[in-house]
């Protein structure tokens, strides 16, 4: 089986029936890049940035930020795609240098966007080294934790000014560099209709996406009953921002660990996600089930799925007939 999988390393992400997505990789620092290449990953959905801020005593400098962010780009060939997310820090991973005040409920408080948004001194200073390393690769920027339309909007105008004084210091950029957003927050996925005409591209953070529409806690054991990604509730808002995102001719990709679930990908394909980003370890064999489906049949899947009424039934369905059936 595992010999089978390495023959689909350089091959790609097409269905049966000829419609392609994209499989990528979420990783965290530069050295996971290596991992992802040699596990077939098309690029990277999602790279994460919380390594350079954590584990000091200060905040990283542009050419730290940068080094990191070239190094990455130049691993993949110009055309595939690498998806930086600016800072997410709050929740559960802080920043001691910081000395930001305690809060009651952290993954609902002072976090991610929201700092950034704040202290537009720390914000800057990764924009202009994502911006500088735009010209080594396909980089693209995302911002995490956006709940409303005003959120992008500030991020856009802080990215402007950034690009600005970039061109005013004749420093080069890649001025055509796509920007997107996470649908984490579950106000991002209702107005993803407005949020789609203002961005490049929208990626589905599930992990977070599931925790604030169910209110359960990602870590807590008790109340994991109800953090169910097939929850119906959860299906229909991921079917949703696809669908807002198709309308303005956006794509739209999921870098929430329910992206590399071997029995989401079938629904995820029928409702036309365009990119799956996953741990590198899971890349294989998601490629190696997506090319055994057919978009079409995974459709009908899809709309039957997004009528049944708890995730138990939904995930036997697609257990009995789609993957026994392969
Ligand atoms: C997510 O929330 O789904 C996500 C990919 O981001 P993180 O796991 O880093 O919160
Ligand atoms: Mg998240």
């Amino acid at each position: 089986h595992l010999a089978e999988l390495k023959t689909l390393k350089n091959e790609a992400s097409i269905t049966a029936d000829g419609h392609q997505v994209e499989i990528v990789a979420n990783i965290g620092n530069p050295q996971d890049g290596k991992g992802a290449l040699e596990n077939g990953a098309e690029g990277i959905g999602l790279f994460r940035t919380e390594f350079l801020y954590m584990g000091r005593s200060d905040l990283p400098s542009e050419e730290e930020q940068f080094a990191a962010y070239k190094t990455v780009a130049e691993m993949f060939s110009q055309e595939s795609p690498v998806v930086i997310r600016s800072l997410d820090i709050g929740g559960d991973k802080e920043l001691p240098y910081l000395n930001l005040p305690k809060e009651m409920n952290p993954f609902l408080g002072y976090r991610a966007i929201r700092l950034c948004l704040d202290r537009t001194d720390i914000f800057k200073t990764q924009l202009r080294a994502i911006l500088r390393a735009s010209v080594f690769g396909n980089i693209k920027l995302m911002y995490p934790m956006i709940a409303s339309l005003q959120e992008l909007r500030q991020a856009n105008q802080v990215l402007e000014e950034v690009k600005q004084e970039l061109i005013n210091e004749k420093v080069p950029f890649n001025p055509e560099m796509e920007v997107g957003m996470m649908i984490e927050i579950p106000a991002a996925a209702i107005i993803a209709d407005q949020l789609a005409k203002e961005v490049d591209f929208f990626s589905i953070g599930t992990n977070d996406l599931i925790q604030y529409t169910m209110a359960a806690d990602r870590m807590n054991e008790q109340v994991s009953y109800l953090y169910q990604p097939f929850n119906p509730a959860v299906l229909r808002l991921i079917h949703m921002v696809i669908q807002a995102a198709h309308k303005e001719g956006k794509w739209a990709g999921m870098c929430g660990e329910m992206a590399g679930h071997l029995t989401a990908i079938p629904i995820l394909l029928g409702m036309g996600l365009d990119e799956f980003s996953m741990s590198a370890s899971s890349v294989l064999p998601a490629r190696s089930l997506i090319r055994k489906l057919n978009v079409s049949e995974m459709k009908n899947v899809a709309q039957k799925v997004l009528q049944m009424e708890t995730a138990e039934e939904i995930k036997e369905y697609v257990e009995q007939e789609v993957l026994a059936k392969l």
